[in-house]
């Protein structure tokens, strides 16, 4: 059996013909910059995350930067962030000429533990940024709060995190802003790159849209020096068509998460564990072991595609190491990077599959 650890074939089987619905209208209307089939998708997705708007822009990097740039964060300010994480929540904070400032994760959620982030704030901190990693919502409470006392921004990595809930809040508009990606492979994910920004303050957001298009107020008057980041009007449309589907996707995602710990209880596995109150999205089921490469190369061996995410924290890669990180210590970021290990899970998966990759780990663990 060959078990990938996305599908993105047998969801478009699933909704071909609104995709292709979308699309040739696109192709039809020539309207592929901005316009009506952008201006759709934001307003159903902002309504989808509970924000006052969404602004569409070019991927979740995107997102992230012109996030940052539109809360003035620049040279000489520092972020406060995770080292267990995607490079793209970290890269930008340097492309404003702020300065990322790792702080260590909780080892059950995988998120920044805000014990860590109180202790690292400094008179330079401009913002937080949390991720909420796999799909399970940081602890946003305890962040705000010191947000509050010290009048900084809270900008959240929404990038795995659509449909997920904090204390009965969506991810995408409990911090000043938040940043989604629809890289193909997020539990939304558009046929190319993709990203947005959302959040509840009609100012910051209009500045977002703003920076995205070159700076423009209107066709020929650039107010400020922009960037050219826009979402395509033909992902916009694709993404419109799928999100109708995406609570069920979420449902199933859950669905397979709470079967997975099943399968897997009594091992010496370490399933994910929820934090009370969140919705977890499953953008990844994350187990973790210390013999995780012998079982990666076993798995992988027998048709199942694992994943590491990540194997290496930010503050030991090669691009970040050399920049004064050489020296931090983050004992539960490394010791999560040595340990994580991502089994297939997508909204399509059967009973089938999951049997099998459970008894593949059972045979190998045995
Ligand atoms: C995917 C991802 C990003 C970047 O999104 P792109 O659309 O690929 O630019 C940022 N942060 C996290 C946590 C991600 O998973």
């Amino acid at each position: 059996m060959q078990i990938p650890l996305v599908d993105l074939k047998a969801q478009y089987r699933a909704i071909r013909p609104d995709i292709d619905t979308a699309v040739q209208r696109v192709i039809d209307n020539t309207s592929f910059i901005l316009g009506s089939e952008v201006a759709r998708f934001e307003e159903a997705f902002a309504s989808y995350v509970d924000a006052a708007g969404a602004v569409g822009v070019a991927s979740g990097t995107a997102a992230l930067h012109l996030a940052l740039m539109a809360c003035g964060v620049g040279s000489g300010d520092e972020v406060i962030t995770t080292a267990h994480t995607f490079a793209a929540s970290a890269e930008p904070i340097f492309h404003t000429g702020a300065r990322p400032v790792f702080v260590d994760i909780d080892p059950y959620t995988y998120n920044l533990d805000p014990e860590q982030v109180k202790t690292a704030v400094t008179d330079r901190t401009r913002a937080i940024l949390p991720v909420h990693l796999y799909g399970q919502p940081a602890d946003m409470e305890p962040l705000l709060d010191i947000a509050r006392q010290r009048n900084i921004w809270v900008i959240e990595d929404a990038a795995q995190a659509h449909g997920a809930v904090y204390h009965g809040r969506r991810c995408g508009s409990i911090g000043d802003l938040a940043c989604f990606s629809f890289f193909p492979g997020k539990n939304l994910g558009a046929y190319g790159d993709g990203g947005a920004v959302t959040g509840r303050d009609p100012e910051l957001l209009s500045r977002v849209r703003k920076l995205r298009d070159h700076g423009r107020a209107s066709k020929y008057e650039h107010d400020m020096i922009g960037y050219g980041e826009r979402l395509d009007a033909l992902q916009a449309a694709i993404l419109g068509a799928k999100l109708p589907f995406l609570e069920g996707w979420t449902e199933a995602r859950r669905r397979h998460a709470n079967r997975y710990t099943e399968l897997l209880n009594g091992t010496e596995l370490e399933t994910p564990r929820e934090a009370p109150e969140v919705r977890h999205v499953y953008h990844l089921y994350v187990v973790r072991t210390s013999h995780r490469d012998a079982l990666f190369s076993h798995l992988k061996e027998n048709g199942i595609g694992a994943g590491i995410h990540y194997p290496v924290p930010l503050h030991r890669q090669p691009a970040f190491r050399d920049l004064g990180y050489k020296d931090v210590s983050l004992p539960e970021t490394e010791r999560a990077a040595a340990e994580v290990l991502s089994l297939p899970i997508y909204p399509e998966l059967s009973e089938e599959q999951q049997n099998y990759v459970a008894e593949q780990i059972r045979g190998f663990l045995k």
